[in-house]
Parts: structure tokens; sequence; C-alpha cells
């Protein structure tokens, strides 16, 4: 009953903010072949909306009341607010779907022709793999596999770490933090993950609800909570988990050059022995912050645009692999 109205309220404001904002625009532009992709992105946005409204009404209490760590003021968090909206509003891992389809159609059209059959993962054991649920958590460990690796190379790879480096950058980590990323670290990370999706046939519905589950979680592993999530911590990152994947000393040191890279699964670290399970709160950060002896008191900038500038300075100067 409250799902059905709040379906209904969805809907309606889905059709309202489409209406009178989206399809003008469409029009007086002449992108009227674009019009349906531009329903789904209307879609996309709201949903975006109203996972940002909730998770800080969820978790902003929670990070006053139960802190991992107490800072005298929030200053710098803000910052990561621009990142979340213009992630979670933003069409980013949408765009990267829809550039990539008919780049895809075309080749399995290609491959149709020659009597290929396109690969779809959820077709291996048909009767049991196809059933929605299991295709879905199927894709979810495939994709959240592909993760954890595309991470380590963002910490083991010195011209990825330059961008990488950015999300860890942040030393008042909260649930705002997740988005906080280099533009073009999101553009290699969403394209590869894109490309891989569309490889093994995820459907582009499935890809949004994939990216929607995932997100929600990793708002919740940044946020200023010590929780490990008891017995269930083993089976999901918790906050408590990822904050040491952002400890100085810690989360990008050592021989694998960090801990704790998975996003969504810990079993991923346990398996390539990066888990790091010790309860400890340690500050969060990169080493070069820190003022000297320890550090050379590096600045990754305070502001969007310097971090962004920043970013690609570093880039410039790392050697590339
Ligand atoms: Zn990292
Ligand atoms: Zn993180």
């Amino acid at each position: 009953m409250m799902l059905d109205t709040l379906q209904r309220g969805f809907d309606a404001a889905q059709t309202w903010l489409f209406e009178t904002v989206v399809q003008p625009v469409i029009y007086q532009m002449g992108w009227m072949a674009h019009l349906e992709d531009a329903y789904s992105a209307t879609e996309w946005f709201l949903l975006g909306a109203a996972q940002v409204v909730i998770l800080f009404l969820l978790l902003r209490p929670l990070e006053a009341r139960f802190p991992a760590e107490r800072w005298a003021d929030r200053g710098g968090t803000g910052v990561d607010v621009i990142y979340t909206l213009l992630h979670r509003l933003g069409l980013f891992p949408l765009a990267a779907f829809v550039i990539l389809t008919p780049l895809f159609d075309q080749a399995a059209q290609g491959l149709r022709a020659l009597d290929f059959t396109p690969f779809a993962l959820d077709a291996v054991w048909p009767g049991v793999t196809d059933i929605p649920l299991v295709s879905f958590l199927l894709y979810l460990v495939v994709l959240d596999l592909l993760d954890y690796w595309l991470h380590r190379g963002q910490h083991g790879l010195r011209w990825w770490w330059a961008l990488h480096a950015l999300h860890h950058s942040q030393r008042k980590m909260s649930f705002w933090t997740d988005d906080r990323n280099h533009l073009l670290d999101d553009v290699i990370v969403d394209l590869v993950k894109a490309a891989v999706a569309l490889a093994i046939g995820v459907e582009p519905g499935q890809f949004v609800a994939l990216v929607i589950a995932a997100r929600v979680l990793q708002s919740l592993q940044h946020a200023n909570l010590a929780w490990s999530f008891g017995p269930l911590g083993r089976v999901f990152v918790s906050p408590l988990f990822h904050r040491r994947h952002h400890a100085i000393g810690f989360g990008h040191e050592g021989s694998r050059a960090g801990c704790n890279f998975a996003v969504l699964l810990p079993v991923w670290d346990v398996l390539f022995k990066t888990a790091d399970y010790r309860p400890a709160v340690e500050p969060t950060g990169i080493r070069d912050q820190l003022p000297g002896p320890a550090g050379s008191g590096r600045d990754y900038g305070d502001g969007f645009w310097s971090q962004q500038w920043l970013g690609l300075k570093r880039l410039a100067r790392a050697e590339i692999p």
C-alpha cells in the first residue's frame, strides 16, 4: 500500500519534471530522436535525488550521534557534497553505458551475421542463472570482482594512484566522501565497467539497478561511524573495514600497496590476502599530507577545481609504468 503510494508519487514527479522541463528543452534543441532516452534519464535523475535525500536523513544524524572520529568542525567536508551531487544526480555511469550500447549492438549484429550468438553470463545455466534475482546477484558478484581489481590498479600503478589519491586526501571522511574522485579517474573506471557489463550481457535497466544497489552501501562505508557490522562484516564491506583502507600507513602501504580494496564484498580481500580486520580507528588521509618529517605537507587542494587541477599535475609528473 505504502509502496504503491510511493511509486505513484515517484511516477507523478517524473512525469511533471519531464513535461515541464525536459521535453521543452528537447523540442527547443531539436533532439526529438532522443525523447525516450531523456525520459529514462529523468527517472535516473529522480532516483539519484531520492537516494541522496534518504542517505542524508539516515546517515547525518548517525554520524552526529556515533562518530568514529570527533572533529572540531565539518570544514573541508563540503566539497565532497559537490562530488556526490555530480554523481548521483548526474549521468556518469549511465552516459558510459548509453555511449557504448550502440557500439556493442553493432558488434553483436556483425557476429550474428557470422552465426555467432552474443555472450550472456546469465544464459550459462538455463532455468537457474536466468531467474531475475539469480542473474542480478551473479552480475553483482562478477562486477564487484572487477571493482576489486580496478581498485588494486588505482593503488598499484603510479599514474593511476596520481588520480586516485584525490579520493584518499579527505582527512575528515564522511558519507559524502564516496564520490570524491578525479573526473578522469571516473571516466576510466566507468568506461571499463560499462564495457565489461555489456560484454557479459547486462541489460541497461539491470545496470541502473546494480549501480544504485552498490552506491547505497558505498556511501555507508565512508560514513564517520566505527561500525564493523559484526559477523555480517565478513559478507559486506563495513564502515570500519573501509576506514582502514583510508588509514594513513595502512590503506596505501605495504607489499600489496594497501589493504581492504573490496568495494562490496570483502571476500576478495580475504582470497587475495589483502584483508585487514584490525578494529582500531586510525587517522585517514595520505602520509605525504602530514607535516615533516613524517610527510612533506603536500597539498591536494581544498576546492573542487584545485583538486581536479592538482590531480592532472600529479598525473603529468607520474611515471607511466
Ligand atoms: Zn583506494
Ligand atoms: Zn573510499
